[in-house]
């Protein structure tokens, strides 16, 4: 097998996904109902680990939905848990966590076929300890068919005169080094896609932006698929007149996207922003409609807002975290996964009609700074301090480090008196901010002529609280 992929389960996960789009709530419950007994019952009968968590747990009696009272009483699971007990959570003994580390350990792998059915990649490790998730046919077939019809590429017009992509220049900016999922799919789309072979290309994140801009200038994408971080990089590089796209539009995810970032990226690359959520866990989470709404495909996942204590919060109010239950990948079962991101569920539907719910991503738990209040600590979201430094201080290319408990430092690149002023502008912004929210004395220092840092995968790291 050359890529994980099979016709015949596209062509029903394709049947499923376009049923389920226009369908109501109700034929939705009863989908998710289906689903998520079957992946309880797979993950009892062939994953050592789960059938030692649902050992003794089980639904009340008479409860309206027994796999959904049954998910509710069963324990979280983190990623730490999971990856220690790998061997035992895998539901195929032929995999092993050795025998994926040695294949992970060689990137002329990125995109193979592991045991000739598996796709396999790896967290980019932002969040903690670093996951590897192994991926089947159908799972593959489930995430192609989330992609395809429910966040289609280009306006309507295109997709009819060029339904296979033909003329679509597709560049991905990001890691072009590293077993990771954005990358991973990319090379697996060459091997299902060879006749698109010459109209994608991959380029990474991680050279001198100079370089980056040239590469890009060669290859011409229409299509630019990217962090939002990099996007903004890129449009700056547009306003200054040194980067002159030719683009139809830009897919952005793997980063929290704030609305001001979608501006800046909106007006100097001249194309429509259409954001993602996803994961490493879950490629296609969520996909934005043309209002501007973030749905969830719960069709094929779960998602439970909780508090710290893993108890549920309602919609309108931001969780502590997110628990994940995948309705698809059976090969390394993901129930009550605990994703740390801060999401808010939406209390209202939205005017497209969809029935999947509407929800905003406000970055994740690793990310949020924590500084002395009057009684206790004051919670800064990474949103929160991303969007008070674009729009207050115009800053979009910075890092807050956290220094203690009452000091943050911003660093910015660049020198001179421009930049001075910027970072004072920065400053003030900051600790204007902090003070509001409660904090106690917090002092904001200024640091200039410091790159923003990216990790391996590419990824922006734009506030630094002290445990990193
Ligand atoms: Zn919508």
């Amino acid at each position: 097998m050359d890529t994980v992929f099979d016709s015949l389960l596209l062509a029903q996960a394709m049947a499923d996904v376009g049923a389920a789009t226009h369908a109501s709530q109700a034929a939705l419950s009863a989908w998710q109902h289906q689903r998520l007994g079957a992946v309880l019952a797979h993950a009892r009968r062939a994953s050592a680990l789960y059938r030692e968590r649902l050992q003794g747990v089980d639904a009340a009696t008479g409860a309206p939905c027994p796999h959904f009272d049954l998910l509710a009483r069963m324990a979280p699971v983190t990623r730490g848990e999971l990856m220690a007990r790998f061997d035992e959570w895998v539901t195929d003994p032929g995999l092993t966590l050795e025998g994926l580390t040695a294949f992970l350990a060689d990137t002329a792998h990125i995109g193979a076929v592991y045991q000739n059915k598996y796709l396999v990649w790896e967290s980019s490790g932002t969040g903690g300890s670093p996951g590897v998730f192994v991926q089947d046919a159908r799972c593959m077939a489930v995430y192609d068919a989330l992609e395809t019809l429910r966040q289609p590429l280009g306006t309507p017009w295109q997709r009819l005169v060029d339904p296979m992509g033909l003329t679509q220049r597709l560049a991905l900016v990001g890691a072009t080094q590293g077993h990771f999922a954005s990358l991973v799919s990319f090379e697996r789309l060459r091997a299902v896609q060879p006749w698109r072979a010459g109209g994608v290309a991959s380029c990474s994140i991680l050279q001198p932006t100079a370089a980056l801009v040239a590469e890009l200038h060669a290859f011409a994408p229409n299509v630019l698929a990217t962090y939002p971080t990099a996007a903004v990089m890129l449009a700056e590089e547009a306003r200054q007149g040194r980067f002159r796209p030719q683009l139809r539009e830009v897919l952005t995810g793997g980063e929290t996207l704030t609305p001001a970032m979608r501006l800046h990226i909106e007006t100097h690359l001249h194309a429509p922003v259409r954001h993602s959520y996803g994961s490493s866990e879950f490629l296609p989470m969520g996909w934005e409609c043309p209002h501007g709404h973030m749905h969830l495909n719960t069709d094929w996942l779960l998602l439970e807002p909780v508090d710290e204590h893993h108890r549920p919060v309602p919609p309108g109010q931001a969780s502590a975290s997110v628990l994940l239950t995948s309705l698809v990948n059976t090969v390394q079962p993901l129930i009550r996964y605990e994703m740390g991101d801060h999401v808010t569920f939406s209390t209202e539907g939205c005017a497209c009609g969809s029935p999947f719910p509407v929800v905003s991503v406000l970055g994740r738990r690793d990310d949020v700074l924590r500084l002395r209040g009057g009684d206790g600590t004051v919670p800064l979201l990474p949103l929160a301090v991303s969007t008070v430094l674009e729009e207050q201080a115009g800053l979009f290319d910075f890092q807050v480090r956290q220094r203690n408990d009452h000091t943050l430092v911003l660093c910015l690149p660049g020198r001179g008196e421009a930049a001075a002023q910027a970072l004072a502008r920065g400053c003030a912004a900051l600790a204007a901010f902090a003070t509001a929210q409660g904090a106690r004395d917090t002092q904001v220092k200024g640091e200039l002529g410091h790159t923003t840092p990216r990790g391996h995968s590419g990824k922006c790291c734009r506030i630094m609280p002290l445990a990193h």
